[in-house]
């Protein structure tokens, strides 16, 4: 399998036996800069190889054409230039890595193999299982904290519990955050890179993808791109409190796929927020709290993955109709701004924060269509999926997770697209068939008087599949019985 391998050398130093080789399997981490397993593997003081390996056990259940395998694959080129560059290589492989991982590390006589942690719960059950694979040949798997300033038990309440409560987990966040916890690690990889040892980079096709389907020119790729997305941002962080709720609005970051794939370092986004002090920073900084107390969650609560974290809305029967889910997801429910934040998740992968709020509540509690639907439609969807961000955005829609939403808090579709987009522009970018409706038509064409001469509702935009009053009541049943 591996045709270019080569032998690793092996030293004796002080009479113990020395792999002078180790690996850094890069997972969630795309780049070299700041990198905690890779750093912490250079300072080891042997040779290091770096691997990615394209897990079979994930793609089985993606489409061949699935835009992140292109945007992770695009990383993988700009990574195996820069590692050539330093005098490198990069590995990438195919296959499950509870087999491939200790197979390369045998290969190579590597002795460690480095990796940053990953707090989902088939990762951390992979995880176990290379390392066990490593350790019967007498190897081992070093985990390191990368992807967040604060992991697992490190923030816990007084009580010695895991945060559920999002105020004062952040409270805690900002008083234990420390100048060190945003230090950037320096990677001095010159010569410490292994030459020419791994195979070319495979292209898509050879791994069975379909050609790349990200468009490069709006999400700039790999850590070149990340670091492009945040000078851009970096002038606009200061108003980000004004503006990050305003869809057609250049107002946030938009890094949220870098921050999934590791192409950008929290630490380095930390560090930014925290020296700018802001108004816009703060409340950017606040945004990558949430994330962390998701990841948290996620890591003290597994089972939220399948169920909804109160107890209570576990068997909340939702009917579940069909039809309303494909009109959904298809942006056909004559509801403009959830059909035209629904075609901007289609078309790009992406969609406005404020809007993934208004179209999940939408989707449960007027078309009662159970979270997890819309959760994995999502997944399938988003360029930034993150289990941990995607369910508890979800379940905080739903209002069935910790801290969420009260259940009979519901957006009401009409008034959040005309609080948030007044002028119709967001509207018009995703609904070209409403481009000729007056400002205040746009928002519900089956409540305005007139309509442009040869504009047809029910021919060229739908009418609304539910009337959003009769359905909240609806779903104020459904919950109080709950
Ligand atoms: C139903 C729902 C599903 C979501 N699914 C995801 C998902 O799969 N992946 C994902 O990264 N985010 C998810 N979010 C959170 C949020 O919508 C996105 O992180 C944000 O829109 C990304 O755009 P940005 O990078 O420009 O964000 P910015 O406003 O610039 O925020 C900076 C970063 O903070 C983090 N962040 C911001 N808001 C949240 C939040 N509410 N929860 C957790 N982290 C946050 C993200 O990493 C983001 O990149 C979801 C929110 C909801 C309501």
């Amino acid at each position: 399998m591996y045709g270019h391998a080569f032998i690793g050398m092996v030293v004796i130093l002080g009479g113990s036996m020395v792999s002078s080789v180790s690996l850094c399997w890069l997972r969630r981490d795309l780049r070299l800069q700041d990198n905690t397993a890779l750093c912490r593997a250079l300072q080891s003081g042997g040779l290091v190889q770096c691997v990615f390996v394209f897990d079979t056990r994930i793609l089985s259940e993606l489409a061949s054409d699935d835009r992140r395998l292109a945007f992770i694959w695009l990383a993988l080129q700009q990574l195996q230039a820069e590692l050539t560059a330093l005098g490198g290589s990069l590995w990438v492989l195919q296959g499950d890595p509870v087999a491939v991982i200790p197979a390369l590390a045998r290969q190579l006589s590597a002795g460690e193999v480095y990796a940053n942690r990953d707090y989902e719960p088939y990762a951390r059950g992979r995880d176990e299982q290379v390392s066990q694979g490593l350790v019967e040949e007498g190897r081992r798997l070093l985990l390191f904290k990368d992807q967040v300033i604060f992991e697992q038990d490190e923030l816990l309440t007084a009580a010695g519990k895991p945060y559920t409560v999002f105020t004062p987990y952040c409270k805690t966040w900002l008083r234990m955050v420390t100048p060190a916890h945003t230090a950037c690690w320096e990677a001095v990889c010159r010569g410490r890179l292994r030459v020419g040892a791994a195979p070319a980079l495979p292209s898509l096709a050879e791994l069975g993808f379909a050609e790349a389907q990200v468009d490069v020119g709006k999400m700039p790729i790999g850590s070149v791109g990340a670091q492009q997305l945040l000078v851009d941002f970096q002038h606009r962080m200061p108003r980000y409190h004004l503006q990050r709720d305003y869809p057609a609005v250049k107002g946030v970051s938009y890094l949220s796929t870098h921050l999934r794939f590791g192409t950008v370092s929290i630490r380095q986004l930390v560090g930014l927020a925290l020296a700018d002090g802001g108004e816009g920073a703060i409340c950017w900084l606040k945004e990558l709290i949430w994330r962390e107390f998701y990841q948290q969650l996620l890591w003290h609560f597994p089972q939220v993955v399948e169920q909804s974290f109160k107890p209570q809305y576990v068997d909340l029967a939702f009917p579940n109709d069909p039809v309303y889910l494909q009109c959904w997801q298809q942006g056909k429910t004559g509801y403009p701004i959830i059909d035209a934040a629904m075609r901007q998740l289609n078309q790009t992968g992406y969609m406005h924060n404020r809007l993934r709020m208004v179209v999940a509540s939408f989707l449960v509690k007027d078309l009662l269509v159970d979270w997890r639907l819309g959760e994995r439609y999502f997944a399938q969807q988003l360029l930034d999926f993150d289990l941990a961000a995607n369910n508890g955005g979800w379940q905080w829609a739903a209002s069935t997770g910790c801290d969420a939403q009260p259940y009979f808090r519901i957006f009401n579709p009409l008034s959040q697209s005309q609080r948030f987009d007044p002028k119709g522009k967001f509207l018009r970018r995703y609904l070209p068939e409403l481009a000729e409706l007056d400002n205040k038509a746009i928002h519900a064409p089956c409540l305005a008087k007139q309509l442009p001469a040869g504009f047809s509702l029910g021919r060229d935009y739908p009418w609304p599949i539910v009337d959003h009053a009769q359905q909240r009541e609806k779903a104020l049943a459904l919950f109080a019985r709950a």
